[in-house]
């Protein structure tokens, strides 16, 4: 009694994982889910397993746009995803960079991947089983930040994903989200 059944979790990258990659997404008619995007998140909120992203938005912190956009951006994903029955739980962003930035944004953080910050603030504040949860990403840096925080790395071949090798940490190179966590699912019941 009292003590929390710690559920595991899909960490998701944001551009060109689950939207397609536009370099800087600045304007919301920018935003394309990809069209199996609803289908992965759906079966992520079935097998009850948390659907967190993780995104790395230094547009903010190079004054593309402001933290409020991206509160939009998230929003309207959500709302995309509802049509077809699929969540996300949690959106985590960090806005800052180490080099360029404007203010109190330009700082060498704990949070921009491959840094683990946003990974362990949400296993903090979801209660989320790290060794049972997966990063599903489009590049390198995020199969680093699911090495760094002991979650399994599933590398997408959507985004900037196409022409990459999967490395020795990362466990399965999907050809997209859908696959990746068709492939975590069917391997969570063997
Ligand atoms: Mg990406
Ligand atoms: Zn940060």
């Amino acid at each position: 009694m009292g003590k929390k059944t710690k559920r595991g979790a899909i960490f998701l990258d944001r551009d060109g994982t689950i939207n397609e990659e536009v370099g800087y997404l600045r304007r919301l008619e920018e935003l394309r889910l990809f069209p199996f995007t609803g289908d992965a998140i759906r079966l992520i909120n079935e097998h009850d397993l948390w659907a967190v992203v993780v995104t790395n938005q230094s547009g903010i912190a190079r004054g593309f746009f402001d933290e409020e956009f991206v509160g939009t951006v998230h929003d309207r994903i959500n709302e995309l995803l509802a049509a077809g029955g699929a969540r996300i739980d949690r959106f985590y962003y960090c806005p800052h960079h180490p080099k360029e930035g404007r203010g109190d944004y330009l700082t060498s953080c704990e949070c921009r991947k491959p840094k683990t910050g946003m990974l362990f603030q949400a296993a903090d504040e979801l209660a989320i089983d790290l060794a049972g949860s997966y990063l599903i990403g489009d590049t390198l840096e995020d199969m680093e930040t699911a090495a760094h925080a002991g979650v399994t790395g599933v590398l997408v071949k959507t985004g900037h994903g196409k022409n990459l090798t999967l490395p020795e940490s990362a466990a399965y190179h999907a050809h997209h989200v859908l696959d990746a966590v068709r492939w975590i699912t069917g391997e969570r019941k063997r």
